[in-house]
């Protein structure tokens, strides 16, 4: 074959490497080992799929904590205007919504993957499916031969593009196959290791919220030292095993570092309220309901699922008329409800990560290219590298960029 490329992965990296390299002239095959492209990019953003982020370049890199360094180049080359730019041209509007995150204007995720599609269809890359990828060939000299399937099939071509993705979502087809195909030519692999992802409690009254939403509360996450680590004002969820929601999945990558262990998380229910104004609140409650009993003179402040659990952490007696409740009792229900603590002792499995942290090592990868500095003909892009970001588009600006230098550089 001359000038031909294979591209591993029928993913957001895969789709857009292969539909740019035959844009300009290569003859290109994506081997995917599902029955159809973008089965991940379909549950992107709950179905609406972020495709990326308005913020400028230097932003976009702050917002990508695992090796946003590597990306300088090939944000330069193709960045997230470029990528707005590259689905309007190609039929889809989009729209930008609150914190710059562009979305289709249609919702639906499934135009995203339908123009990535035709896109390579009308420049000619075939797609062969139902075909898992087992191993990369290479020559004495590692340069890249072609690949070898599950079933022993050899199909040959002079470059290779890695776009197999992270371990998470493994019903997508993302198993984490790419890694162990890098690490037989020689590539290190950074351990892959779950973010954005649910955060698991040690009390065990999280169950008896299950389920319940909260918006406009603020999350702070402090260590062992007592240093805030972070904190956000949005919505999150309690879960059986822990919190979830946006905030707890977006607060989850700034945890990696501590192994999502041994973390305190301090729930400020009524974030618009300073100490002193809540406190005047609740005064005002109680003496509302001074003859009623205390389990039932909180339902103007919280959610009723989240009532007996304030009352238990409070150490108020829940049937004690309000008009006994001393001065002490009250400023601890206003602390509780300013800083309801949560001990966090782990991450939910990687399989529930929104993404793989770690990967095949940037140290090994030419920013300019996407090419190993290993082997040659054999390039990567998206979330097979040690490159992530956070919520807000950019992980799928990770892939796309890096998937169009692939595509443009094999
Ligand atoms: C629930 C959820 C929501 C998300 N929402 C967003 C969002 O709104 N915005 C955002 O920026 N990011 C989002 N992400 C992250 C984003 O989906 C990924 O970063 C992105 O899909 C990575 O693209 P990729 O092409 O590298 O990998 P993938 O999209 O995972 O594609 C990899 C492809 O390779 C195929 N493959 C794997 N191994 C083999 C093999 N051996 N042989 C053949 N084929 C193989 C897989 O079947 C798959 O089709 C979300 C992730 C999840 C799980």
């Amino acid at each position: 074959m001359n000038n031909s490329i294979i591209v591993i992965g029928a993913g957001a990296a895969g789709l857009m490497s292969a539909g740019i390299a035959a844009s300009q002239g290569k003859k290109v095959i994506i081997v995917e080992r599902n029955a159809l492209p973008g089965k991940k990019l379909l549950i992107t953003g709950k179905g609406r799929c972020n495709i990326t982020n308005t913020a400028d370049i230097e932003d976009i890199i702050k917002n990508i904590p695992g090796n946003g360094n590597f990306m300088y180049s090939a944000l330069y080359t193709f960045n997230n205007n470029d990528i707005i730019s590259f689905f309007e041209n190609n039929g889809l509007l989009t729209k930008t919504e609150r914190g710059g995150r562009v979305f289709p204007a249609s919702d639906n995720a499934k135009d995203v993957v339908d123009v990535l599609y035709h896109f390579c269809l009308t420049h000619g890359v075939q797609f062969r499916y139902q075909t898992r990828v087992k191993q990369i060939i290479t020559d004495q000299q590692k340069r890249v031969l072609g690949i070898k399937t599950e079933e022993g099939q050899e199909l040959s071509c002079d470059s290779v593009i890695v776009c197999t993705g992270g371990a998470s979502y493994k019903g997508t087809g993302s198993t984490g196959d790419g890694y162990k195909m890098a690490r037989e030519l020689g590539h290190s692999v950074i351990e892959p290791r779950p973010s954005l992802i649910p955060l698991i409690a040690e009390e065990s009254w999280v169950k008896e919220l299950q389920g319940l939403s909260l918006k406009n509360v603020e999350v702070a996450f402090f260590d062992n030292n007592k240093r805030k680590v972070y904190s956000e004002f949005g919505e999150m969820l309690f879960t059986h095993f822990g919190v979830s929601g946006p905030i707890i999945l977006s607060a989850s990558r700034h945890l990696l570092k501590y192994n999502y262990n041994n973390v305190i998380l301090k729930l400020d229910l009524k974030p618009a309220l300073s100490i002193e104004a809540l406190d005047l609140r609740i005064q005002r409650d109680f003496e509302k309901y001074s003859k009623k009993i205390f389990k039932n003179a909180l339902n103007d402040l919280m959610p009723q699922k989240l009532i007996p659990i304030i009352i238990m952490l409070s150490g108020i007696e829940d049937e004690k008329p309000v008009n006994q409740i001393t001065k002490q009792e009250r400023h601890r229900l206003v602390n509780l409800l300013k800083g309801m603590e949560v001990n966090i002792i782990g991450a939910r499995p990687i399989n529930e990560a929104i993404i793989t942290a770690g990967g095949v090592s940037v140290k090994e990868i030419d920013p300019y290219t996407m090419e190993s500095k290993l082997v040659k003909g054999l390039f990567f892009a998206g979330e097979i590298m040690d490159v992530d970001g956070y919520t807000g588009g950019y992980n799928l600006t990770i892939a796309f960029s890096t998937a169009y230098v692939a595509g443009t550089s094999c």
